[in-house]
């Protein structure tokens, strides 16, 4: 009896997808037998896990296999696959629809930019299995999924608009998929050109591939092998097979470990990050193997987040295959590589920051920002990060001493800052801000820079969570400049300039207050002003005002009465020459004076509400100071 066929529509969206993918974008269309083949090997993995883990299948003795067949004069192509095999909603929902959501925007957009669609991410889309629509006008899968109740199904399309499903007799399990090429593509009908192919994209499928009955061999699990058996263009080539990606990894771990626990892994650090790596948290590309037996992709048990730019593949009989995921995860062998993993990484990047700062800068410009927030969440492995973190700062530096500094110049990292550090002083000082040349000229700066005292400048917004809570390194606290408890050295010089009596000051000071009012928690005599007359400090409970400006942008509406120290500097002419002023009477001036000081400090910390009262102020000022 003939089986009945159901027909059924594309959705929109899928439908404008399809015609992006065949009229305007690809450039490469050879890539559609590297995602067919990408596609038969995740299925065989779904069935060979399956089978190991004592599940009953459709023909358990059927080989796990790719076989592909090529008839030139007819300009067929076919590849059938041993794997799991789709049911029928399998085949309206996974091969109707587009895998991930923000696909179709991003090829509007690169087609409205004209950029091509480069091969090498068209697996990142989900979109695989239709770049076939390149090279033929319609495609037959014939399918049977290995679970043993599930019948055999047929779906035809044209990757128009419709697609045909029917029911078959089909008795074996896997999926094949057929078509005609277009007479502009009849190339992959042909031997050589395909078996070219298998070999520059998809050497390292562990399955054996043939193409008309002959096996092209393949590499098949290449972290198996030992380290010295595997050549540099090997591991490269397999670099790019599993991670997408066409640059040189930065650098590689080849681990073969027996002991406490067993695994063999090969790890990549690339040298880029992916599309997309910052803005998904959830990205990661740790595939984990059971004896070579594909376990999960992207497993992001295997690291803890601050290192899941790492690309490889882990591979260890120790785990328990046949449970479910969290049973793995709260595995001990899990955690015990986990563990094992994180120590090597941490160990190679040492060894870069050590013997290869370039490398190290590259690694540290790229994922830095990621790598850094180790230090909140790693606390087993902080002391290591400390000593890994890089910052920029005022050191001038020196030819005859640093080799660190003369091979990069204003990276600094924490030892060697402590080593510059003369006995006397007691803290660490690091400023932060958005930019590297407005934190260069900060006036706060004026102090130190005088003295020769040494000041981190944090211009990475990670830095402002990172820094504080490191704490003391080496005994000493580390501090922001803006606080206003700063232990500095009696100033020796200061003694011999010209200063105001303690009457004095208390008097300009009681002026100063009352512009404050409740947003000052002190005035006080400075002594690290310099050219200034006056600067804010932040009080004692208050955040330093890049963090402040941060936490204000994560939390517009958050309110945060972060009181100010305001400092006078006492030696300073002007400060004097009120002091005068205030003596002869002239209260009305000075209040106009002072006023002018503190709102022009908090200016300069972009936190002055009424710019428009400043201006006419000191435009009144102006005038009284031009009259005749
Ligand atoms: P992706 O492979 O990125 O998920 P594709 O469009 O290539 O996107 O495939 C969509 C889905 O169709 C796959 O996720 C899989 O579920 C199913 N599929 C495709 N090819 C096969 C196959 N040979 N065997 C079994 N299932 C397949």
């Amino acid at each position: 009896m003939a089986k009945k066929t159901q027909q059924f529509e594309f959705k929109a969206e899928m439908k404008q997808l399809l015609h992006l993918i065949i009229h305007s974008l690809y450039t490469n269309p050879e890539v559609f037998l590297r995602e067919l083949i990408s596609n038969s090997s995740d299925a065989l993995n779904k069935a060979r896990f399956k089978q190991v883990t004592g599940e009953e299948i459709q023909s358990p003795k059927l080989d796990m296999k790719i076989s592909i067949t090529l008839d030139e004069k007819k300009k067929r192509f076919e590849i059938e696959d041993t794997g799991i095999g789709m049911t029928e909603s399998d085949l309206s929902e996974r091969l109707g629809t587009i895998a991930s959501s923000g696909t179709l925007a991003f090829i509007e957009e690169m087609q409205k930019n004209k950029q091509a669609l480069d091969g090498n991410m068209i697996g990142q889309f989900g979109v695989g299995f239709y770049s076939a629509f390149m090279v033929t006008d319609e495609i037959t899968v014939e399918t049977r999924h290995a679970d043993p109740s599930e019948k055999g199904w047929k779906w035809i399309s044209d990757g128009k608009g419709t697609y045909s499903i029917t029911e078959t007799d089909r008795n074996t399990r896997g999926t094949k998929i057929s078509f005609t090429l277009k007479e502009e593509h009849k190339e992959f009908a042909q031997e050589y050109r395909i078996k070219q192919l298998i070999r520059k994209y998809s050497n390292f499928v562990d399955y054996p591939i043939e193409v008309n009955g002959e096996s092209v061999n393949s590499k098949g699990a290449i972290w198996h092998k030992s380290k010295s058996d595997v050549t540099d263009e090997e591991r490269k080539e397999f670099y790019q097979f599993i991670s997408n990606d066409y640059n040189e990894p930065l650098g590689h771990l080849h681990l073969d470990l027996e002991g406490r626990v067993n695994f063999k892994a090969l790890l990549f650090i690339p040298k880029k990050a992916k599309r997309d790596f910052y803005r998904n948290a959830e990205f990661s590309s740790l595939h984990l193997y059971s004896n070579k037996v594909f376990v999960q992709d992207d497993c992001k048990d295997l690291l803890p987040e601050y290192l899941r730019f790492v690309e490889g593949v882990v591979d260890s009989q120790d785990l328990p295959l046949n449970v479910s995921r969290e049973v793995t995860q709260h595995s001990p062998a899990m955690s015990k590589i986990r563990e094992v993993l994180v120590n090597k990484l941490l160990g190679h990047i040492e060894k870069w920051a050590d013997k290869e700062p370039e490398t190290f800068k590259t690694f540290y410009d790229e994922f830095g920002p990621l790598f850094k927030s180790g230090l909140n969440s790693d606390f087993a492995n902080r002391d290591r990060l400390i000593e890994l973190l890089r910052f920029h700062s005022t050191w001038a530096g020196d030819e005859t001493s640093d080799s660190e500094k003369s091979e990069n110049p204003e990276w600094i990292s924490l030892k060697s800052y402590a080593e510059r550090m003369p006995e006397t002083q007691k803290e660490i000082y690091y400023l932060s801000g958005d930019n590297l040349s407005e934190l260069k000229h900060d006036s706060r700066l004026e102090y130190f820079n005088k003295k020769g005292i040494e000041v981190l400048l944090l211009d990475d917004p990670v830095d402002a969570f990172i820094v504080p809570a490191i704490g003391t390194y080496q005994e000493k606290p580390l501090k922001s400049i803006e606080a206003s408890d700063l232990d500095l050295p009696e100033d020796k010089e200061a003694e011999h300039e010209v200063k105001l009596s303690e009457k004095e000051l208390k008097a300009l000071i009681e002026i100063f207050k009352k512009h404050g009012g409740d947003r000052l928690e002190d005035v006080v005599a400075s002594k690290r002003l310099v050219d200034s007359a006056v600067t804010l400090t932040v009080g004692k409970s208050g955040l330093d005002s890049q963090m402040e400006r941060m936490m204000k942008m994560m939390d517009p509406g958050m309110d945060t009465p972060n009181k100010r120290v305001l400092e006078i500097n006492p030696s300073h002419p002007l400060i004097r020459n009120l002091s005068g002023q205030l003596a002869e009477g002239k209260t009305e001036w000075v209040e106009l004076i002072t006023r002018q000081l503190y709102e022009g400090a908090l200016l300069l910390q972009g936190d002055l509400k009424s710019p428009g009262e400043f201006v006419k102020r000191m435009t009144k000022m102006m005038e009284e100071a031009t009259q005749g």
